[in-house]
C-alpha cells in the first residue's frame, strides 16, 4: 500500500519536507517539472506509509491508498504514471 496525492494538492510542499524516504515529487528546487505539474506524486513503490504526509497538508490532498475518497480514485493511476 501507498499514500495518494489528490488534486487538492497546492504543491506546497509540506509533504516533501516531511516525507522520510523523499518518495513525493516534483521537487520545487530541483526539478523542472513542477511548474508543468497540477499536483505533486507519491512514488507508490518508495512510500513507506508512515502517514507523516497526511497532517501537514492543509489541503487534506493525501490519503492512504485504501480511503482515496471515490471521486479522486484517478489520481491512484496519475500518481503511479508520474513515476512509470
Ligand atoms: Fe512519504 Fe510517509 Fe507520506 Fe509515504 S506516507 S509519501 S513515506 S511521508
Amino acid at each position: 500500500m501507498a499514500y495518494v496525492i489528490t488534486e487538492h494538492c497546492t504543491k506546497d510542499e509540506k509533504c516533501v519536507e516531511v516525507c522520510p524516504v523523499d518518495c513525493i515529487h516534483p521537487r520545487k528546487e530541483e526539478e523542472e517539472e513542477f511548474a508543468e505539474v497540477s499536483q505533486l506524486f507519491i512514488h507508490p513503490a518508495d512510500c513507506i506509509d508512515c502517514g507523516a504526509c497526511v497532517p501537514v497538508c492543509e489541503a487534506n490532498a493525501v490519503f492512504p491508498l485504501d480511503d482515496v475518497p471515490a471521486e479522486f480514485k484517478a489520481a491512484i493511476e496519475a500518481n503511479a504514471q508520474y513515476y512509470a
